[in-house]
């Protein structure tokens, strides 16, 4: 605005004034108003600007702080993303690391593990090469190792009669003994599960870490031609108490042995029964075992069978649970006892039973309906029991003893412990159906069994070379049981029987020591089937038994039983103990005669009134031998009073008359007989004139029986070996005529049959001659004995009946062929007839076949009609044994086939292989058409070497002993090789001896 500025007039000024003041006051207030608004303005403005700064500020701040936070936050993002990136390498690397360590670690294991493959590979190798060093070492062997040794067996045997095969099991405790990996046992013929062979270690303490270790065997073996089953472990075994366990199947076979079959027939059916033989080495065909004698345990058995059948073991039945058609039996757990006398019988029987006055409960079991015919044997059984436990001075050892009659069965008798298993012909009699000489097989077969309970059974034989003694004691000790239960019998003169036997068999060049090396356990069949063992045995305990004395004997026998009851013994042994009672040179006595061959001759010749004596080996072939013995010597001199024993130590020895007083008025008589009642195993060769005086004794019955038995039998051995003429033999023979006694003259009757035969071959001219001195020679007592048994008779008159009958019937003496005709007629109108009594039943049918021929063969075609029509097996045996008696050999040879067909049990064919001296060529000719069947159906046992001997052996040409040995040459099995070389060596003899009588 613009005014213009001009002086105010005083009141007018002052009011001018006023004015100018109010308006400068105004336009101060307007100034200030303005300045203040100003003011306000710039304060608001700086406020605003303030805020705007503060704002400005606070977005700064703000947008700082979030650029801060971004940068933290990326710094995070980063430091997170570098740490995640670190972690991520950091794992990496762990993870590369770890690969790499896995895959070194890999790498390393494998190469560990290739290591260990290779090694395990080359242990493997190792293993298998140690194998197969160790498994050659097995073979061949004659005994097992014993790497382990059987405690108990608890087998179970399940066997099928219909189809004729058994499954079983057995679990074994043994004593593993060795640091090995193998268990070697016997098993023959049987299928082994190897899936259940199994090994399970019992360690000794319960509380033991390990225990109850099953283990399976790394190797299998079966080793068919020595019969082992060879276990091989990964590694050695723990060496203690162990469980073998085996599960097995086989075939109740047909060759009665082992587990085997054997036929009845009940109410017209034929049935199958289930038996067992084991002697000497087949329990390893029924169940997996250590086969050995020695290896003795404890046998637990449990059968399964059909429930109505009666099933026998060597323990009574503690347990019996029948489910329908089966049942299952348990057994009492036998004490220890060797494997080759468990036994199983399973069939139908019926049985009688008595005890003996200790309680034991004896049984014999018979087929059904012939029980009655058990009473005997049940009777003998009881009497005999008792002695023996006083003879041995130990009781029977089992609670039962029982004795079941087989069908079929390839011995006369097996001694099982506490199950004695017998042929039906050696354990039935009754006195109405039987002869008199199955009553004494009966007596003998029962002594001689049960003897073995103590000696074979209680004691065993350490092995196999002792058998001899086995057998030959329970021979010898079964005579002293047959004399004290029948004294009336002289069953010790018919002993003179079995050393005879025993002399002839030992007199080949083909003998053998009866205590023999094995060097392969094939071997002990040989030995076991050899009868010339048992008899010689039988014969030379008879000859210490009577040099030390019966009390003496018996006092160091018994403290032998002691000393060895549950164990096994020796021969050295026993002697030791007979050395220890009696302070005589046992061992050395005795080694002489069973560890070598054959047997002495002692010449007796007197010179210068003197007696001087001399030893030489005596040979069947006339040959010398080059043998020495301690001869046990004793003598007679005209009386029994007059006797001298002393021991023949070197080649000879004199003896100055003087020392043998002697009445001199009987001068005449005053004869001198060595080996006095022929306890001593040796023969006698006398002089001329000592000869002549024994002979004159024997004429005046000076002699006892078994002195003229030694005298005839040693003139006839030295006859047969060339070393005294044909003429000598009969002149003493004539000596006998008249002789009564059962075993002088049954031996007489056995000389003249072989002397006949030499006659015919050596001078047939001669041979009615000597059939008729042989029929003067026996007519006086077949007269005298009659064909009927006579009221009161003696059980020998009873036995010599039948076979001096027999000898007239061979020798064709007519009036005796014609009775015994007219006798067997009787028979056959009436099997009940009194007119052919069992004791000359077999007279009769051998007078009955020597008149059958082609165009007359009713005889034999009647008694075939016998045979098939008796159910007594010693009828049958009887029949059979006669039918090859016939002159014709069209009849032979029928006869010889019909022993081969299916009528004729197995172990039965070889009664029938004794043929007439008219049937020789023909039973030869059969035997090589038929060598294959035979050598088939009887190989497997002994009774192939019957078949040999009984038709080889009548031969008396060297052209026939070659042509024989042509025919086996490539034929011979090791079964028969012994055999056959002594039947050929027995033809030489006779041919020799038919040589030297033509030239007489
Ligand atoms: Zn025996």
């Amino acid at each position: 605005m613009g005014q213009t500025q001009s002086s105010p007039p005083p009141d007018r000024e002052r009011e001018q004034e006023n004015a100018r003041r109010r308006r400068e006051e105004e336009e101060e207030n307007a100034r200030r108003r303005r300045e203040e608004e100003e003011e306000n303005a710039r304060r608001r403005r700086e406020e605003e600007e303030e805020e705007a700064r503060r704002k400005r500020e606070e977005e700064e701040d703000a947008r700082r702080k979030r650029e801060e936070e971004d940068a933290r936050r990326k710094r995070d993002e980063e430091d997170a993303k570098r740490k995640k990136k670190e972690e991520e390498a950091k794992r990496q690397k762990e993870e590369d690391a770890k690969k790499k360590k896995a895959e070194e670690d890999a790498k390393r294991k494998k190469e560990e593990e290739d290591a260990k493959r290779k090694k395990e590979e080359e242990d493997a190798k190792a293993k298998f090469e140690s194998h197969k060093k160790m498994m050659e070492q097995l073979k061949g062997q004659p005994q097992l190792p014993k790497f382990a040794v059987p405690k108990r067996y608890d087998i179970w045997l399940k066997p099928n009669l219909s189809t004729c095969k058994f499954v079983g099991s057995v679990a074994i405790e043994l004593n593993i003994m060795v640091d090995t990996s193998f268990i070697v046992l016997n098993v023959a013929e049987l299928s082994i599960d190897t899936a259940s062979l199994s090994f399970t270690h019992h360690p000794a303490t319960a509380n033991s870490s390990n225990s109850n270790q099953v283990l399976k065997p790394l190797y299998v073996d079966v080793v068919e031609e020595d019969e082992i089953l060879v276990l091989d472990f990964a590694d050695a075994l723990p060496i203690g108490i162990g469980l073998l366990t085996i599960t097995f199947k086989g075939t109740l076979n047909d060759k009665m042995k082992g587990f085997y079959r054997s036929t009845y027939e009940h109410n017209g059916e034929k049935k199958n029964m289930a038996v067992t033989q084991f002697e000497p080495t087949d329990a390893r065909r029924c169940f997996p075992c250590w086969d050995e004698p020695a290896c003795k345990a404890m046998f637990k058995i449990t059968l399964d069978v059909p429930s109505q059948l009666v099933a026998l073991s060597n323990m009574p039945i503690i347990e019996e649970k029948v489910d329908g058609d089966l049942k299952t039996v348990s057994y009492q757990e036998s004490p220890i006892m060797s494997t080759y006398l468990v036994a199983i019988v399973v069939g139908l029987f019926d049985y009688v039973e008595h005890l003996t006055s200790d309680g034991i409960k004896v049984r014999v079991y018979c087929q059904v309906g012939k029980v009655n015919q058990g009473n005997f044997a049940l009777d003998v059984a009881i009497r005999t029991l008792e002695l023996y436990k006083e003879y041995f001075a130990v009781p029977y050892f089992l609670p039962k003893l029982d004795m079941v009659a087989i069908p079929d069965f390839a011995f006369g008798a097996m001694e099982n412990y506490g199950l004695v298993t017998f042929c039906e012909t050696n354990l039935i009699y009754d006195n109405q159906h039987f002869a008199a000489a199955n009553k004494q097989r009966v007596v003998i077969a029962v002594a001689h069994e049960l003897a073995h309970q103590w000696f074979g059974n209680l004691v065993t034989m350490d092995w196999w070379t002792h058998l001899w003694l086995n057998e030959g004691f329970a021979t010898w000790v079964s005579y002293l049981a047959a004399n004290h239960l029948f004294p009336e019998w002289e069953v010790w003169t018919q002993f003179l029987n079995d050393c005879t036997e025993g002399l002839r068999l030992d007199g080949l060049t083909e003998s053998h020591p009866i205590e023999v090396e094995i060097n392969h356990a094939r071997e002990i069949d040989e030995i076991f089937f050899d009868t010339m063992s048992d008899k010689k045995g039988a014969s030379v305990i008879q000859m210490l038994q009577s040099y030390l004395g019966a009390e003496c004997f018996q006092r160091s026998l018994a403290s032998y039983i002691k000393k060895f009851a549950c164990s096994n013994a020796k021969t050295e042994d026993l002697w030791a103990a007979l050395e220890e009672g009696s302070g005589e040179p046992v061992n050395q006595l005795m080694n002489s005669w069973t560890k070598q061959k054959g047997y002495p001759v002692v010449s007796v010749k007197v010179k210068d009134r003197k007696l001087v004596f001399e030893q030489s080996q005596f040979l069947a072939s006339g040959s010398l031998g080059d043998g020495q013995w301690i001869v046990p010597i004793t003598l007679c001199r005209g009386s029994y009073d007059v006797h001298k024993n002393f021991l023949l130590q070197t080649k000879s020895e004199t003896l100055d008359m003087k020392e043998l007083p002697s009445d001199g008025s009987k001068l005449a008589s005053s004869w001198v007989k060595l080996n006095v009642n022929q306890t001593g195993f040796y023969r006698v060769k006398y002089d001329e004139d000592l000869a002549a005086k024994l002979r004159y004794a024997i004429e005046n019955k000076y002699l006892s029986a078994t002195d003229r038995f030694g005298i005839l039998d040693d003139s006839f051995a030295l006859c047969m070996a060339r070393q005294q003429p044909l003429n000598s033999l009969l002149t003493l023979m004539g000596a006998y005529s008249g002789e009564l006694e059962y075993t002088v003259l049954s031996n007489l009757i056995n000389i003249s049959y072989k002397v006949e035969r030499i006659a015919a071959d050596a001078n047939p001219e001669l041979l009615e001659c000597i059939k008729q001195f042989f029929i003067t020679l026996f007519l006086r007592s077949a007269m005298k004995l009659g064909w009927e048994p006579k009221k009161g008779e003696s059980h020998l008159d009873a036995m010599l009946r039948g076979e001096v009958w027999t000898a007239l019937a061979v020798f064709g003496y007519d009036p005796t062929l014609k009775e015994a005709s007219r006798r067997f007629h009787a028979f056959l109108d009436d099997r009940n007839t009194p007119l052919l009594h069992p004791d000359i039943r077999k007279a009769a049918y051998v007078a009955v076949m020597r008149r059958v021929s082609s165009s007359n063969r009713f005889g034999f075609e009647s008694l075939l009609r016998v045979y098939r029509e008796t159910d007594l097996n010693q009828e049958k045996t009887c029949v059979l044994s006669s039918l090859t008696s016939s002159p014709d050999p069209s009849i032979i040879l029928e006869a010889l086939n019909f022993l081969l067909s299916s009528e004729v049990r197995t172990q039965d064919v070889v009664l029938g292989l004794a043929v007439s001296r008219e049937g020789r060529e023909t039973a030869w000719a059969w035997l090589k058409d038929n060598w294959e069947h035979i050598s088939k159906t009887w190989g497997s046992g002994y009774l192939i070497t019957h078949f040999v001997n009984s038709i080889v052996s009548p031969f008396a040409s060297f052209e026939k002993a070659n042509e024989i040995e042509e025919f086996f040459a490539n034929r011979a099995e090791p079964k028969i090789s012994r055999t056959l070389k002594q039947s050929i060596e027995q033809v030489h003899i006779n041919a020799n001896w038919v040589q030297s009588v033509k030239n007489e």
